[in-house]
């Protein structure tokens, strides 16, 4: 699981695609994505996330062009 929503070290954000320090709704949707995963074990979560985040950066490039 991920740190307490203080931290103010950089993230991977599923919400933005992006890396960066995230507030409370990037945190919902991370939260939330953890939760829906949690027949994953540790590491296959944190590999599915990392996918997740990278299908966002790829939404994110193919929208902005
Ligand atoms: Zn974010």
């Amino acid at each position: 699981m991920p740190q307490a929503t203080t931290t103010t070290h950089p993230t991977m954000c599923l919400k933005h695609g992006d890396f960066h320090v995230m507030d409370s709704d990037c945190w919902d949707v991370t939260l939330d994505w953890y939760f829906s995963s949690q027949h994953l074990n540790d590491q296959a979560s944190r590999d599915a996330y990392l996918a997740a985040v990278e299908r966002q950066m790829l939404d994110n490039l193919i929208r902005n062009r």
